[in-house]
């Protein structure tokens, strides 16, 4: 979610059940990972997790979903971030694989990595970084067969920019803070067509990634505080360094900022806790974005199945965004902060809309995952869809027309007839990203609404998150989700609005 000073942009802001084999086996004989974690081990998982989502996810982890155990250091002034990684890998695919492909994000979103040591199952292997794509190739010493399991480690540098021109400063860091956006090497998705690692434009978001289980110990400088995707499992505070360790999973990714002077207040809904973290001076501003969190999760919740961890991050940011997502954490724009909403410029209250956006954005883009670069529309305008859902529950009439007025406004950039909704991010400008996919896909799905009526279309959604829930969302699986509720065929409303031509 992105906010110029011309217009209000928004731009960036399988379940698995077989049984695992016996071919599946780690490389140290008890099974621990670089932690001492054993990786059969759901534990600390499930202290951040609902209820209802524990067994599930243990039965993930057992089914062969991949494990990070990472100790990261940040240091340097807070602008390197040295990692030491392991991953427990198991091939689900059908046939075996020669090579296993990450995603080295630092290069792409304005940082720099150096890897200085890769080994699978603790041989030596030659990986193959591609700094401009951010692809890391390691080969697999023996394929990997189907259901078997190999550990990959890898050490890396990590450059933190200062001040980057990419991707609104979600890595960089400041005198005081560091914001460590996508800064772990990451498993690309791999399917029919191979792996997926395409380079991501410099707008737009980069994720694309299958459910995953981190655990991440960082070592930080004492009297800074670490706020991160999951929930704190260990703590060791010395004198002059500190020792945290978060978990989290199923999720898409990591993410931990280390930051100085925050505040913090705390509401418990149900089963979590939502914390809104901002300096102390915007204590009014941070009232109100962790009010507006309680009821997003509360309206989500009751639209699209329910919000899968015991906690909930907002954290004031000085990203130059609206807002970006992670998995169980938000960051909102630090410039949003303390800014009285002005009707006469809008007519939904942006400060509002970005935090139910990025709030939104748990359910599609963590739970429910897509290509956030072939696809955007999935999570961004699926996003933006629940958020008017969130101004009408709240504010009724005058939400509902609030937010159609918003996405009026955002509208007349685009020429006619409109750009496709259903393209990749690539294939837009900056600017009609932004209206096509932040504004004409709400609409989209507004019209069918009228069409199809509000219940089907409310049960549609509610069915694409639930069948896909942890799972990869597409456009064929949305309109399959559609077509289903409405007994009805959609051909001709997604030629007109979804695919290209
Ligand atoms: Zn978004």
């Amino acid at each position: 979610m992105r906010r110029t000073a011309h217009t209000t942009l928004l731009a960036a802001c399988i379940l698995l059940t077989a049984t695992v084999s016996a071919a599946t086996q780690s490389t140290r004989a008890d099974g621990l990972g670089l932690l001492g974690i054993a990786w059969s081990d759901p534990t600390p998982f499930l202290h951040g997790l609902i209820a209802a989502e524990q067994t599930p996810s243990a039965a993930r982890i057992a089914a062969g979903a991949s494990l990070y155990q990472v100790r990261m250091t940040i240091a340097g002034g807070l602008s390197r971030t040295s990692i030491e990684m392991e991953i427990a890998f198991t091939n689900l695919e059908d046939e075996p694989l020669d090579e296993a492909v990450l995603r080295v994000f630092p290069p792409i979103v304005g940082g720099a990595v150096a890897i200085s040591d890769s080994r699978v199952d603790g041989h030596p292997v030659d990986a193959v970084l591609d700094p401009v794509d951010g692809r890391l190739t390691l080969p697999l010493p023996a394929s990997l067969l189907p259901r078997a399991r190999a550990v990959l480690r890898l050490v890396a540098q990590i450059e933190v920019p200062p001040a980057p021109a990419e991707h609104y400063g979600i890595l960089e860091y400041t005198s005081d803070a560091v914001s460590l956006a996508h800064v772990l090497p990451t498993l690309a998705v791999h399917d029919a067509q191979g792996w997926h690692a395409d380079r991501p434009p410099a707008y737009g978001d980069v994720t694309h990634a299958d459910a995953a289980f981190f655990v991440v110990e960082v070592v930080a400088p004492a009297g800074i505080r670490l706020i991160a995707s999951g929930v704190e499992t260990a703590q060791e505070i010395g004198a002059e360094i500190q020792t945290r360790s978060f978990a989290v999973g199923p999720a898409r990714e990591f993410y931990v900022t280390a930051t100085a002077d925050l505040e913090v207040m705390t509401e418990v809904v149900g089963e979590v806790t939502i914390n809104s973290f901002a300096p102390s001076s915007l204590s009014g501003s941070a009232a109100q974005a962790l009010t507006t969190a309680v009821a997003a999760v509360q309206i989500y919740s009751s639209l699209y199945g329910p919000y899968p961890y015991r906690e909930l991050d907002i954290v004031a940011s000085p990203i130059r965004a609206g807002g970006m997502e992670f998995p169980g954490l938000v960051l909102i724009g630090l410039a949003e902060y303390g800014k009285p909403p002005d009707p006469s410029e809008e007519p939904v209250d942006f400060f509002e809309l970005a935090v139910a956006h990025e709030v939104g954005h748990q359910w599609f883009y963590n739970v429910v995952g897509n290509d956030q670069l072939g696809e955007p529309w999935l999570d961004e305008s699926l996003t933006q869809f629940a958020t008017w859902r969130y101004f009408e529950a709240r504010y009724g009439d005058v939400g509902d027309l609030g937010f159609a007025s918003w996405t009026s406004g955002r509208l007349i950039v685009l020429p006619t007839p409109a750009p496709a909704i259903g393209m990749p991010v690539s294939s837009y400008s900056q600017s009609t990203y932004g209206a096509t996919i932040y504004a004409l896909g709400p609409r989209f799905l507004k019209q069918l609404e009228q069409l199809l009526g509000r219940e089907a279309l409310d049960d549609a959604l509610r069915a694409y998150a639930t069948d896909y829930r942890w799972g990869l969302g597409t456009t064929a699986a949305i309109r399959g989700s559609l077509e289903t509720a409405c007994q009805c065929d959609l051909t001709l409303p997604f030629a007109q609005w979804v695919y290209a031509n």
